[in-house]
């Protein structure tokens, strides 16, 4: 496991600068973060992704690292993903909010849960994946491409910026 690959919980002191162009945080307001634009939007369907938002799916944000400003502590819990990857999911220990994903072969990126925006709106879903799993209460919508397991192109993403 890399050494910046932190386990049990983060916390990073934000940069001074300004111009983030999107910013959230938790209910609780003791988390925050912001960071300037998206590696892609997506919504996904997996099963990990339905216990740790408590839903049929979550609105994923994928985000440099090095590009996000985040205060405040979450406790990590370390689980698997739909392909068998290790993944953590942070949450804020004061009010339990759900807000960013990371996987430990991919400590370059982070997903953030855009329900924690200040501005949700901000959120447009590019594609759905892992809809195979998808529960039957849940309406998909096909105008946007839809994947049954992981989009090749969200693996060759991670790839190119994994160190
Ligand atoms: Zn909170
Ligand atoms: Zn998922």
């Amino acid at each position: 496991m890399p050494k910046h690959f932190e386990r049990n919980h983060m916390t990073k002191v934000a940069s001074p600068e300004v111009s983030k162009g999107f910013t959230g945080g938790c209910r609780c307001g003791a988390v925050r973060y912001a960071f300037p634009q998206p590696l892609f939007m997506g919504l996904c369907y997996c099963r990990d992704c339905q216990h740790s938002t408590g839903t049929s799916h979550a609105p994923v944000i994928a985000v440099l690292s090095e590009t996000l400003d985040f205060t405040g502590t979450v406790r990590w819990y370390d689980g698997q993903s739909a392909c068998g990857n290790k993944v953590q999911r942070g949450f804020c220990v004061e009010c339990g909010t759900p807000l960013i994903g990371r996987l430990e072969k991919n400590p370059g990126a982070n997903a953030i849960l855009a329900g924690t925006l200040d501005n949700p709106s901000l959120f447009q879903p590019a594609f759905a994946m892992w809809t195979a799993s998808a529960p039957s209460w849940v309406t998909i919508d096909h105008n946007l491409p839809s994947f049954q397991e992981q989009p090749p192109e969200t693996g060759a993403m991670y790839d190119s910026i994994r160190r």
